[in-house]
């Protein structure tokens, strides 16, 4: 974002480049009317700060020059002066002053800069992907889309559009019906709704003449977002892209905050572990599928041994981080198909999908190895972990985790930091694996 402060005054020009600066804006200066003048037509400015009197040239007559031109017939121009009650504020205005701020008051001139700032930035920074077979009306609409601040890429036909669509990430698609490829306007939007993940939810805006009323039915049917008739209004153009940018962007925002949402709600903030909750409902699902398609399924019940005992010795703050880095172990060390869930305090459960006992018992006793290696804040901790697996028979979850849960109390009962392994019809016998 450039800025132009035109200012015979070397101080106060200082003073007002280094407040558009610090607002995040470049900053370019001028001392004269015609120095000024020079600058607005090699460079296109967002905006213009003007003094009311500047040696060589009347500034309202400089303002009305500026509007004249075509580039800056929207930029917002401020006026600093310091004699405002003197000056008639409508001649000003009617000149094309957006703002008069007051050098008497230079808070409020920082004030203004900064909302000025901020509302440029506002205009649309979209990345545009446009489709037009006519060179004069493309040209037209590249201009009006570059003076709205956007980022345009134009193509005549819809073959080399679309397949740069599909290798960049567009804010909005605006294409003609005819053009110069075989494809048309109606191959085009149809490729966008039909392409990969969430490009299909980019909007595609179709040009057609007034005369189409079919076609245009036709494109809505087809999924094209919206459309406008040629000949285009430059202001109809930049509203309707607005819309249709906005719109996207709201409802990938909604989008971000339900997947955070979910993520919140299943998983546990501490540890990144799934909690109870999510547990008890994928828990079901994991057996249902292992007795469906006959494939192993193992439990793993994990509880950390006195653990009671780092919170005293080292404060609670240090059990949350041995807590988490047992999170993160336990997670790093799972696979996809697992689920890895903190069932509360300092116990975690781990259901091994696609793990018969024998394999289970292996990682069961690797996990060990590993915790007791970790040394999360310096600490050596160890766990008692009891393993099951699902039997032949049909039982349910609750069942299943009875026996690991059983197995853990084995493990505890017989010297902490073991693996102790319970199986169905096995009531009361405990396979120590250690
Ligand atoms: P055992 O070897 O028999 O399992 O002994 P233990 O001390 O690990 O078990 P106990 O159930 O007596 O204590 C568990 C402790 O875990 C008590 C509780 O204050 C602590 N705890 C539970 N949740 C958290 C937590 O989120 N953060 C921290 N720092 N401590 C927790
Ligand atoms: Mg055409
Ligand atoms: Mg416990
Ligand atoms: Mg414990």
């Amino acid at each position: 974002m450039n800025g132009l402060v035109i200012e015979p005054s070397r101080m106060f020009q200082q003073l007002l480049s280094q407040m558009v600066t610090v607002s995040g804006a470049n900053c370019f200066t001028a001392s004269s009317g015609s120095e000024g003048i020079n600058l607005a037509q090699q460079k296109v400015f967002d905006f213009i700060f003007i003094a009311r009197h500047i040696d060589d040239i009347d500034s309202v007559d400089f303002i009305k020059k500026l509007r004249s031109m075509k580039r800056y017939k929207k930029t917002p121009i401020v006026m600093i002066t310091s004699d405002s009650h003197k000056d008639n504020r409508d001649t000003l205005f009617r000149s094309g002053v957006t703002e008069i701020l007051s050098k008497d008051n230079m808070e409020a001139v920082e004030r203004g800069i900064n909302n000025l700032i901020n509302t440029a930035q506002q205009g649309i920074s979209a990345k545009v992907l446009y489709i037009e077979d006519s060179k004069s009306i493309g040209q037209m609409t590249m201009g009006i889309m570059d003076n709205a601040g956007m980022d345009v890429d134009w193509f005549d036909n819809g073959e080399e559009a679309i397949e740069k669509f599909n290798n960049n990430d567009y804010d909005i698609v605006v294409t003609d019906i005819e053009l110069a490829g075989k494809m048309t306007g109606f191959g085009v939007v149809s490729a966008v709704k039909n392409s990969e993940g969430l490009k299909k939810r980019i909007p595609v805006l179709a040009v057609s003449g007034s005369e189409d009323l079919v076609r245009r039915v036709e494109l809505l049917k087809q999924g094209a977002n919206d459309f406008i008739t040629k000949p285009m209004q430059e202001d109809e153009l930049i509203a309707r892209m607005k819309n249709l940018i906005t719109t996207k962007q709201l409802f990938d925002q909604v989008q971000e905050q339900q997947e955070k949402l979910y993520e919140m709600a299943t998983r546990d903030s501490l540890t990144g572990c799934y909690n109870r909750h999510s547990l008890s409902e994928f828990a079901p699902k994991y057996l249902s599928e292992a007795y469906r398609f006959k494939t192993p399924l193992s439990l793993m019940v994990i509880d950390l041994d006195h653990f009671k005992l780092v919170n005293d010795t080292h404060g609670h703050a240090v059990g949350d981080i041995v807590l988490s880095k047992t999170g993160e172990l336990l997670q790093s060390f799972c696979r996809s198909e697992d689920m890895v869930a903190r069932f509360g305090g300092e116990e975690f459960v781990v259901l091994l999908g696609h793990c018969d006992l024998r394999n289970g018992k292996i990682k069961a006793e690797k996990f060990r190895n590993q915790l007791m290696a970790l040394k999360p804040n310096g600490l050596v901790v160890t766990a008692s972990i009891g393993l099951t697996t699902l039997p032949e028979e049909k039982i349910d979850f609750d069942n299943l985790f009875k026996m690991a849960d059983d197995a853990v109390y084995e493990a505890k009962e017989t010297g902490r930091n073991r693996v102790c392994v319970k199986t169905h019809g096995d009531e009361l016998q405990c396979e120590d694996v250690a």
